[in-house]
């Protein structure tokens, strides 16, 4: 597939994303049965993932969202920055990350150490995806939907420059 310039190939179809998300959707509900968990999305790249998501779900839930930039300046000492937290109060709630994606797992270990400092019931991560070739996680997420190989992708929510996030499935970018 052609778009602006770029050569896009798929990794992860419309129906794979769906029918995994219903399996998510699935384990959630269970694990919190008769709770009403908070899930927080991680902006930008997660909000379509998380809207997909709890209209899978057949628990009631809460949901927020927090938003980090993050900088690489080299892949092992890069920062995390908090651009904008959440509003929920989520001291003695059950709370679920959605995120994206886990590159190198800096944002996600910010995100896990800063929701566990307001000491929050139970914290729960869910991933759309994981690069398990570069992830150096020191702690297990508890749901991924797909491991993929350390590419760059795009689509259903994921950026490029902030376009073609609205792409229905998930892509590999190949510049010209
Ligand atoms: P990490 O901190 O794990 O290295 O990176 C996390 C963030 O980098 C993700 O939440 C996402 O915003 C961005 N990111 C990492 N890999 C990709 C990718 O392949 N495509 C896009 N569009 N964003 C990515
Ligand atoms: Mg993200």
């Amino acid at each position: 597939m052609e778009f602006h310039g770029y050569t896009l190939t798929q990794v992860l179809a419309k129906e794979e994303i769906q029918n995994r998300i219903s399996e998510i959707a699935a384990e959630l509900s269970e694990k919190f049965h008769n709770e009403v968990p908070i899930l927080i999305g991680v902006l930008n790249g997660s909000f379509i993932f998380l809207a997909d998501l709890i209209r899978a779900l057949d628990i009631d839930c809460e949901m927020d969202f927090i938003k980090l930039a993050s900088y690489h300046g080299d892949k092992s000492t890069g920062t995390v920055r908090l651009r904008k937290d959440i509003s929920a109060e989520i001291t003695g709630r059950h709370v679920i990350i959605i995120e994206d994606i886990i590159d190198s797992g800096l944002t996600i270990k910010f995100i896990k150490d800063r929701m566990n400092d307001a000491d929050p019931k139970s914290l729960t991560i869910v991933t759309l995806l994981l690069k398990p070739d570069v992830a150096n996680l020191d702690f297990p997420i508890d749901i991924v939907g797909f491991e993929i190989a350390p590419e760059f992708v795009v689509g259903y929510g994921l950026d490029y420059d902030q376009k073609m996030r609205h792409l229905p499935a998930i892509y590999r970018l190949e510049k010209e």
